[in-house]
């Protein structure tokens, strides 16, 4: 990504209930238009993920140009006797690009935890994986205040990401305060935007890294321009609206 670059990530969770529905939703999603400097990642159930990375490697170049596929998770060892695991070096020889990393339902009802989540990434980045670190307080931290938020925020990245710098891979952080999740209530640009100047800040200060961040919450077809706009906010994390091609095309667009 370069400075000016946006992205928007898909992020299918455990959805469409048929292989035959992803694959038609990806096609639809990958003809959609892209815009110069904006890269679209879509990242489908694992089950799915190989035929979607076939069916991308069969596209020609220009078709898939600013277009990346990713998963929604990774396990921190790229072998072993992990059973119903998939490792980052699978990934990465599978065609993957991105992972996202320390979502909140994975945080919620896998009971992924700082120290699985920091593993998760190191290793991910080691081989080669681009990380989308997801980070986002409560509904009962965030009505404490913007900088209680940001302090929770704060303590998360530096358990996450303890010891770890990028290697192979780079860092995104994706800023998705749960609340906003799947909830139709979005966050105010302004505020995710402040959100994206702190963590910015302090991963410079205290990493000298810079990272691109990318705000998720209920971004839908009318309210991505509010957020994608802003020079600071590098793109959108993208979960319900990503599943209608139609409305997620709308978001490609708002850039
Ligand atoms: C997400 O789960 O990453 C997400 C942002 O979901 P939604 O867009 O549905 O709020």
């Amino acid at each position: 990504m370069g400075k000016r670059s946006k992205l928007i990530a898909a992020n299918w969770k455990e959805h469409p209930k048929s292989a035959a529905e992803a694959f038609a939703l990806f096609r639809a999603v990958a003809k959609a238009p892209r815009a110069p400097g904006v890269e679209v990642v879509v990242c489908p159930p694992f089950l799915y993920l190989e035929e979607v990375i076939r069916e991308f490697k069969r596209m020609a170049p220009p078709a898939r140009a600013q277009l990346a596929i990713g998963a929604q998770d990774v396990f921190w060892e790229d072998q072993g006797a992990y059973t119903g695991e998939v490792g980052p070096a699978m990934l990465r020889s599978l065609g993957a690009k991105y992972v996202i990393v320390g979502h909140s339902e994975r945080r919620r009802f896998e009971k992924e935890t700082d120290a699985m989540i920091n593993k998760k990434i190191a290793a991910a980045l080691r081989d080669g994986l681009n990380v989308i670190l997801c980070v986002g307080e409560s509904l009962s931290v965030r009505e404490k205040g913007v900088d209680v938020a940001k302090k929770f925020v704060a303590q998360q990245l530096a358990k996450d990401l303890k010891d770890v710098l990028p290697k192979a891979g780079s860092l995104l952080v994706a800023y998705e305060p749960i609340w906003a999740i799947g909830t139709g209530r979005s966050d105010k640009p302004e505020d995710a935007r402040e959100m994206a100047l702190f963590i910015k800040k302090l991963l410079k200060q205290t990493k000298q890294i810079s990272v691109k961040f990318l705000y998720g919450g209920s971004v839908n077809g009318k309210n991505a321009a509010d957020y994608v706009q802003l020079n600071d906010i590098d793109g959108a994390l993208v979960g319900g609206a990503s599943l209608k091609a139609d409305e997620f095309k709308k978001i490609i667009n708002a850039i």
